[in-house]
């Protein structure tokens, strides 16, 4: 596949891109080769507008989340996903966040597994945020044998724990941070290491160089691909297809036809 996907953004996220803002991003990424998105819900409310966007957009997907920072909201309401699940493609954006002071181990626990029960329950992926808290996610994790092989997004955690990841069988997302972040993990990477990632903006957040300063949008895939392409020394137009195929691989997205924009 020669084109390039945005694994993760939020697009459809009216506080940070307006219905035309949203609408002109699908024409410029589309011009830059990325001709599929998946939208990813952080809360009920979100997820659903994630729906409805994905609604509007042939090649645009969606997936149900509730991030682990409002897992308190959630400890005794029920998960109740839409019955419409055209282009549901995943669980997510799920997980455990230690970052901050104060957060609620016990009900992003409790709420994870929720998740993960529903993903299997629904056959499908998960798209995971885990920061700070990989030892405690693998543990967990471990007690889903069924879980699909899944993505744990915007990886930013330690040489050692990239190793457990992918031993364990997780695709790894990557995006803008690999581009100004300096990160250990991915100082010495080998072109193998192209068959367990995938792309992803998480737009509006993370701008690539070299857009650091403006609001990320799925068209800088483009430069997030052109970077690793130079860092492994190969073309950047086998970075698309093997990251190409690992998301419609994961996600089981059908072939993007015509583009980005037709409905
Ligand atoms: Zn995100």
């Amino acid at each position: 596949m020669n084109y390039l996907i945005d694994s993760h953004c939020h697009l459809h996220d009216r506080e940070f891109f307006t219905q035309e803002q949203a609408e002109k991003a699908l024409e410029t990424a589309s011009s830059r080769g990325v001709e599929q998105i998946i939208c990813i819900g952080t809360s009920h409310e979100d997820s659903l507008a994630a729906q409805s966007f994905s609604e509007l957009h042939k090649n645009v997907f969606w997936t149900y989340g509730v991030h682990p920072e409002s897992a308190e909201n959630y400890a005794k309401a029920s998960i109740k996903t839409p019955k419409n699940r055209d282009k549901l493609v995943g669980i997510g954006e799920i997980g455990l966040d230690y970052h901050y002071s104060g957060y609620n181990k016990t009900a992003q626990f409790n709420l994870l597994e929720r998740m993960i029960d529903l993903s299997i329950s629904l056959d499908l992926p998960c798209s995971f945020h885990v920061r700070d808290a990989l030892p405690d996610f693998f543990s967990l994790a471990a007690n889903f044998p069924k879980l699909k092989p899944s993505v744990l997004h915007s990886f930013s955690d330690s040489k050692e724990n990239l190793s457990i990841a992918l031993e364990k069988g997780f695709f790894i997302g990557i995006n803008g941070l690999i581009t100004f972040a300096n990160l250990d993990c991915f100082k010495e990477l080998s072109p193998e290491f192209l068959d367990r990632i995938i792309l992803e903006t998480d737009a509006p957040f993370l701008t690539p160089v070299p857009k650091r300063g403006k609001i990320n949008e799925p068209g800088n895939i483009k430069d997030i691909a052109l970077y690793l392409a130079n860092k492994l020394g190969v073309s950047e137009q086998e970075i698309a297809e093997k990251t190409t195929n690992n998301v419609r691989k994961i996600f089981n997205l059908p072939d993007s036809g015509s583009g980005i924009k037709q409905s």
